[in-house]
Protein backbone atom coordinates (compact mmCIF):
# COMPACT_ATOMS: atom_id res chain seq x y z
CA UNK A 1 0.00 0.00 0.00
CA UNK A 2 1.55 3.51 -0.73
CA UNK A 3 1.58 5.64 2.27
CA UNK A 4 -0.10 8.83 1.91
CA UNK A 5 1.96 12.21 1.05
CA UNK A 6 2.02 14.56 3.64
CA UNK A 7 2.64 18.05 3.19
CA UNK A 8 3.94 20.83 5.44
CA UNK A 9 3.11 24.60 4.35
CA UNK A 10 5.56 27.43 4.26
CA UNK A 11 5.15 31.20 5.10
CA UNK A 12 8.17 33.98 4.55
CA UNK A 13 6.97 36.81 6.18
CA UNK A 14 8.56 40.00 4.70
CA UNK A 15 8.12 44.04 5.55
CA UNK A 16 6.62 44.05 2.30
CA UNK A 17 5.63 40.80 1.09
CA UNK A 18 3.92 37.46 2.83
CA UNK A 19 5.12 34.33 0.34
CA UNK A 20 3.69 31.32 1.05
CA UNK A 21 3.64 27.63 -0.95
CA UNK A 22 3.49 23.87 0.20
CA UNK A 23 5.93 21.00 0.05
CA UNK A 24 5.72 17.33 0.44
CA UNK A 25 8.06 16.03 3.46
CA UNK A 26 10.86 14.97 1.60
CA UNK A 27 11.13 18.58 -0.07
CA UNK A 28 10.80 17.15 -3.86
CA UNK A 29 8.42 20.14 -5.13
CA UNK A 30 6.90 23.26 -4.75
CA UNK A 31 2.85 23.36 -4.31
CA UNK A 32 1.07 26.74 -4.75
CA UNK A 33 3.43 29.35 -4.34
CA UNK A 34 2.30 32.68 -3.83
CA UNK A 35 2.69 35.82 -2.67
CA UNK A 36 0.81 38.66 -1.32
CA UNK A 37 1.35 42.66 -0.15
CA UNK A 38 1.97 42.43 4.07
CA UNK A 39 0.52 45.53 4.33
CA UNK A 40 1.77 46.28 7.85
CA UNK A 41 0.55 49.27 8.41
CA UNK A 42 -2.83 48.03 9.25
CA UNK A 43 -1.43 46.23 11.80
CA UNK A 44 -0.09 42.92 13.52
CA UNK A 45 -4.30 41.39 13.79
CA UNK A 46 -4.41 42.04 9.88
CA UNK A 47 -1.25 41.14 8.85
CA UNK A 48 -1.76 37.37 10.69
CA UNK A 49 -5.52 37.47 9.06
CA UNK A 50 -3.79 38.00 5.95
CA UNK A 51 -1.19 35.18 6.87
CA UNK A 52 -3.78 32.70 7.34
CA UNK A 53 -5.78 33.26 4.14
CA UNK A 54 -2.73 32.65 2.32
CA UNK A 55 -2.22 29.45 4.51
CA UNK A 56 -6.07 28.41 3.54
CA UNK A 57 -5.51 28.89 0.13
CA UNK A 58 -2.48 27.40 -0.26
CA UNK A 59 -3.74 24.12 1.56
CA UNK A 60 -7.34 24.67 -1.11
CA UNK A 61 -4.96 24.66 -3.94
CA UNK A 62 -2.89 21.88 -3.00
CA UNK A 63 -5.77 19.62 -2.40
CA UNK A 64 -7.18 20.37 -5.37
CA UNK A 65 -3.81 19.10 -6.95
CA UNK A 66 -2.45 16.53 -5.53
CA UNK A 67 -5.99 14.70 -4.04
CA UNK A 68 -4.84 15.45 -0.07
CA UNK A 69 -6.74 15.06 2.94
CA UNK A 70 -6.88 18.52 5.07
CA UNK A 71 -5.48 15.81 7.47
CA UNK A 72 -2.39 15.47 5.41
CA UNK A 73 -1.06 18.83 5.95
CA UNK A 74 0.91 18.45 9.37
CA UNK A 75 1.62 22.15 9.97
CA UNK A 76 2.71 25.64 9.07
CA UNK A 77 6.63 26.82 9.02
CA UNK A 78 6.92 30.56 9.35
CA UNK A 79 10.23 32.72 9.02
CA UNK A 80 9.48 36.09 9.67
CA UNK A 81 12.45 39.07 10.56
CA UNK A 82 13.89 39.00 14.09
CA UNK A 83 15.39 38.71 16.37
CA UNK A 84 12.95 36.28 17.93
CA UNK A 85 12.59 34.01 20.45
CA UNK A 86 11.70 30.53 18.93
CA UNK A 87 11.28 28.38 21.80
CA UNK A 88 8.37 31.07 22.51
CA UNK A 89 7.54 31.34 19.18
CA UNK A 90 7.47 35.32 19.80
CA UNK A 91 8.95 38.01 17.00
CA UNK A 92 10.76 40.26 20.10
CA UNK A 93 11.08 43.36 17.53
CA UNK A 94 10.70 44.06 14.02
CA UNK A 95 11.60 47.26 12.93
CA UNK A 96 9.92 47.12 9.39
CA UNK A 97 6.46 45.43 10.75
CA UNK A 98 6.65 47.97 13.83
CA UNK A 99 6.03 44.86 16.27
CA UNK A 100 7.34 44.16 19.69
CA UNK A 101 7.16 40.76 21.70
CA UNK A 102 4.02 39.58 19.60
CA UNK A 103 3.51 35.70 19.66
CA UNK A 104 3.55 35.27 15.91
CA UNK A 105 3.50 31.37 16.11
CA UNK A 106 0.15 30.75 17.94
CA UNK A 107 -1.56 33.61 16.63
CA UNK A 108 -1.19 31.62 13.24
CA UNK A 109 -1.58 28.06 14.74
CA UNK A 110 -4.55 29.19 16.82
CA UNK A 111 -6.23 30.89 13.25
CA UNK A 112 -5.67 28.13 11.10
CA UNK A 113 -5.75 25.01 13.82
CA UNK A 114 -2.47 23.50 12.68
CA UNK A 115 0.67 23.84 14.45
CA UNK A 116 3.08 26.04 13.92
CA UNK A 117 7.29 26.99 13.92
CA UNK A 118 9.15 29.84 14.13
CA UNK A 119 12.15 30.93 12.75
CA UNK A 120 14.01 33.73 11.42
CA UNK A 121 13.79 34.72 7.78
CA UNK A 122 17.51 34.77 7.13
CA UNK A 123 17.97 31.24 8.61
CA UNK A 124 14.94 29.98 6.70
CA UNK A 125 16.03 30.87 3.21
CA UNK A 126 19.93 29.64 3.91
CA UNK A 127 17.99 26.53 4.78
CA UNK A 128 15.74 26.57 2.02
CA UNK A 129 19.06 26.83 -0.63
CA UNK A 130 20.64 23.75 1.42
CA UNK A 131 17.46 21.89 1.19
CA UNK A 132 16.78 22.41 -2.70
CA UNK A 133 18.76 24.85 -3.60
CA UNK A 134 22.48 26.18 -4.75
CA UNK A 135 23.88 25.38 -1.31
CA UNK A 136 22.84 21.52 -1.89
CA UNK A 137 24.78 18.48 -1.01
CA UNK A 138 27.07 20.88 1.62
CA UNK A 139 27.26 20.40 5.17
CA UNK A 140 28.80 23.85 6.33
CA UNK A 141 27.06 26.29 4.77
CA UNK A 142 26.85 30.24 5.11
CA UNK A 143 24.45 31.74 3.53
CA UNK A 144 23.55 35.69 2.76
CA UNK A 145 20.54 37.15 1.37
CA UNK A 146 20.97 40.22 0.26
CA UNK A 147 18.04 43.35 -0.51
CA UNK A 148 17.20 45.80 1.60
CA UNK A 149 19.10 44.79 4.30
CA UNK A 150 21.72 41.75 4.13
CA UNK A 151 20.80 38.79 6.24
CA UNK A 152 22.62 35.86 7.17
CA UNK A 153 22.34 31.87 8.16
CA UNK A 154 24.41 29.51 9.58
CA UNK A 155 24.57 25.37 8.71
CA UNK A 156 27.17 24.30 10.83
CA UNK A 157 27.60 20.16 10.85
CA UNK A 158 24.25 20.21 9.00
CA UNK A 159 22.40 21.67 11.44
CA UNK A 160 21.15 25.33 11.44
CA UNK A 161 22.88 26.98 14.10
CA UNK A 162 20.82 29.64 16.07
CA UNK A 163 23.54 30.48 18.73
CA UNK A 164 22.74 31.13 22.23
CA UNK A 165 19.50 33.25 22.18
CA UNK A 166 18.63 33.01 18.51
CA UNK A 167 20.84 35.45 17.50
CA UNK A 168 23.41 33.73 15.01
CA UNK A 169 23.68 34.55 11.35
CA UNK A 170 24.20 38.79 12.17
CA UNK A 171 26.29 38.62 9.13
CA UNK A 172 25.19 42.15 7.92
CA UNK A 173 26.00 44.00 10.92
CA UNK A 174 29.45 42.49 11.25
CA UNK A 175 32.10 45.28 11.28
CA UNK A 176 34.11 45.73 7.89
CA UNK A 177 35.17 49.20 8.56
CA UNK A 178 35.37 50.06 12.68
CA UNK A 179 35.46 54.07 11.29
CA UNK A 180 33.27 53.36 8.39
CA UNK A 181 29.73 54.36 7.20
CA UNK A 182 26.85 54.86 9.59
CA UNK A 183 24.42 51.87 9.47
CA UNK A 184 20.72 51.88 10.33
CA UNK A 185 21.15 49.54 13.57
CA UNK A 186 23.79 52.30 14.96
CA UNK A 187 26.84 50.79 14.69
CA UNK A 188 29.50 52.04 12.22
CA UNK A 189 30.75 50.28 9.42
CA UNK A 190 28.56 47.01 9.32
CA UNK A 191 28.79 45.12 5.87
CA UNK A 192 25.20 46.47 5.04
CA UNK A 193 25.82 49.57 5.37
CA UNK A 194 27.93 49.19 1.97
CA UNK A 195 26.70 46.22 0.24
CA UNK A 196 22.76 45.82 0.53
CA UNK A 197 20.34 47.11 -2.12
CA UNK A 198 19.87 50.50 -0.94
CA UNK A 199 23.89 51.12 -0.41
CA UNK A 200 24.55 50.11 -3.80
CA UNK A 201 22.19 52.49 -5.05
CA UNK A 202 23.56 55.32 -2.38
CA UNK A 203 27.59 54.29 -3.85
CA UNK A 204 26.22 55.09 -7.26
CA UNK A 205 24.20 58.00 -6.50
CA UNK A 206 27.65 59.57 -4.56
CA UNK A 207 30.02 59.12 -7.38
CA UNK A 208 27.26 60.54 -10.00
CA UNK A 209 26.68 64.07 -7.71
CA UNK A 210 30.63 63.69 -7.67
CA UNK A 211 30.25 64.70 -11.06
CA UNK A 212 31.26 61.44 -13.36
CA UNK A 213 29.70 60.69 -16.60
CA UNK A 214 27.18 57.80 -16.78
CA UNK A 215 24.11 56.50 -18.35
CA UNK A 216 22.49 55.88 -15.28
CA UNK A 217 21.40 59.42 -15.00
CA UNK A 218 19.55 58.77 -18.51
CA UNK A 219 17.75 55.52 -17.08
CA UNK A 220 16.18 57.48 -14.29
CA UNK A 221 15.67 60.39 -16.24
CA UNK A 222 18.22 62.81 -14.62
CA UNK A 223 16.29 62.00 -10.96
CA UNK A 224 19.17 60.22 -8.58
CA UNK A 225 16.79 59.19 -6.57
CA UNK A 226 15.20 56.82 -8.34
CA UNK A 227 18.79 54.77 -8.88
CA UNK A 228 18.64 51.37 -7.43
CA UNK A 229 20.94 48.33 -6.94
CA UNK A 230 18.77 46.52 -10.23
CA UNK A 231 19.75 50.02 -12.07
CA UNK A 232 23.29 49.74 -11.29
CA UNK A 233 23.64 46.32 -12.75
CA UNK A 234 21.68 47.35 -15.45
CA UNK A 235 24.25 50.03 -16.72
CA UNK A 236 27.20 47.82 -15.59
CA UNK A 237 25.54 45.25 -18.17
CA UNK A 238 25.70 48.04 -20.77
CA UNK A 239 29.25 48.54 -19.81
CA UNK A 240 28.97 51.70 -18.23
CA UNK A 241 32.34 52.65 -16.48
CA UNK A 242 30.52 54.33 -12.78
CA UNK A 243 28.38 51.03 -12.64
CA UNK A 244 31.34 48.72 -12.94
CA UNK A 245 33.07 50.64 -10.65
CA UNK A 246 30.27 50.68 -8.46
CA UNK A 247 29.87 46.96 -8.42
CA UNK A 248 33.60 46.08 -8.69
CA UNK A 249 33.53 48.38 -5.22
CA UNK A 250 30.41 46.02 -4.08
CA UNK A 251 32.52 42.52 -4.90
CA UNK A 252 35.46 43.90 -2.58
CA UNK A 253 33.03 44.45 0.74
CA UNK A 254 31.65 41.92 -0.09
CA UNK A 255 34.57 39.96 -0.51
CA UNK A 256 35.81 41.79 2.66
CA UNK A 257 32.78 40.27 4.77
CA UNK A 258 32.68 36.63 2.89
CA UNK A 259 36.51 35.88 3.69
CA UNK A 260 35.85 36.62 7.86
CA UNK A 261 32.86 34.29 6.90
CA UNK A 262 35.21 31.66 5.75
CA UNK A 263 37.92 32.03 8.40
CA UNK A 264 35.47 31.84 10.94
CA UNK A 265 33.36 29.11 9.84
CA UNK A 266 35.60 26.82 7.06
CA UNK A 267 32.43 26.20 5.20
CA UNK A 268 32.18 24.21 2.40
CA UNK A 269 29.60 26.43 0.67
CA UNK A 270 28.63 30.03 0.82
CA UNK A 271 25.48 31.13 -1.15
CA UNK A 272 24.78 34.72 -1.95
CA UNK A 273 21.08 35.39 -2.35
CA UNK A 274 19.06 37.97 -3.00
CA UNK A 275 18.71 41.04 -6.36
CA UNK A 276 22.80 40.97 -6.06
CA UNK A 277 22.94 38.02 -8.29
CA UNK A 278 21.38 39.29 -10.85
CA UNK A 279 24.64 41.08 -11.45
CA UNK A 280 26.54 37.47 -12.00
CA UNK A 281 29.96 37.20 -13.12
CA UNK A 282 30.93 40.97 -12.90
CA UNK A 283 30.13 41.03 -9.50
CA UNK A 284 31.06 36.89 -8.40
CA UNK A 285 34.10 36.75 -10.57
CA UNK A 286 35.88 39.66 -8.62
CA UNK A 287 33.99 38.59 -4.69
CA UNK A 288 35.69 35.25 -5.43
CA UNK A 289 39.25 36.95 -6.73
CA UNK A 290 39.04 39.36 -3.08
CA UNK A 291 38.09 36.10 -1.26
CA UNK A 292 41.53 34.12 -2.35
CA UNK A 293 43.87 36.99 -1.77
CA UNK A 294 42.12 37.10 1.66
CA UNK A 295 40.89 34.24 3.60
CA UNK A 296 43.18 31.36 4.54
CA UNK A 297 44.15 28.81 1.59
CA UNK A 298 43.33 25.74 3.02
CA UNK A 299 39.90 27.39 3.64
CA UNK A 300 39.43 29.21 -0.08
CA UNK A 301 39.98 25.88 -1.55
CA UNK A 302 37.50 23.81 0.30
CA UNK A 303 34.37 26.48 -0.78
CA UNK A 304 32.64 27.22 -3.54
CA UNK A 305 31.42 30.37 -3.67
CA UNK A 306 27.51 30.57 -5.23
CA UNK A 307 25.00 32.30 -6.20
CA UNK A 308 21.25 31.42 -4.82
CA UNK A 309 19.14 29.02 -7.04
CA UNK A 310 15.56 30.05 -5.45
CA UNK A 311 15.38 33.54 -6.33
CA UNK A 312 11.34 33.65 -5.79
CA UNK A 313 11.12 30.50 -3.29
CA UNK A 314 14.13 30.11 -1.06
CA UNK A 315 11.82 31.46 2.42
CA UNK A 316 9.28 29.82 1.64
CA UNK A 317 10.53 26.32 1.39
CA UNK A 318 12.60 27.21 4.24
CA UNK A 319 9.88 27.45 6.24
CA UNK A 320 9.12 24.17 5.61
CA UNK A 321 12.07 23.16 6.46
CA UNK A 322 12.27 24.52 9.78
CA UNK A 323 8.81 23.14 10.56
CA UNK A 324 10.27 19.27 9.66
CA UNK A 325 13.30 19.91 11.30
CA UNK A 326 12.02 21.45 14.14
CA UNK A 327 9.18 18.40 14.62
CA UNK A 328 10.96 15.33 12.81
CA UNK A 329 14.81 16.28 14.01
CA UNK A 330 17.22 16.86 10.94
CA UNK A 331 16.72 17.26 7.54
ZN1 LIG B 1 24.60 47.41 11.36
Amino acid sequence: MKIREKFIVGIDLGGTNIAAGAMPTDGTREIAMRMVPTMAQEGADAVVGRIAAQVEEVIEQTQRETGAARADFLGVGIGSPGPLDRARGVVIVTPNLGWRDFPLRDEVANRVGLPATLDNDANCATLGEWWCGAAKGGRNVVGLTIGTGIGGGLILDGRLYHGASDAAGEIGHTTIDSTGRRCKCGNYGCLEAYASGPAIAGRAREVLEGGEDSILASMVDGDVTRITAQTVFDASKRGDALALEVVRDTAHFLGVGISNLINIFNPDTVVVAGGVTQAGDLLFDPLRAEVRRRAFKPAVDACRIVPGALPLSAGVVGAVATFRAQTFGDL
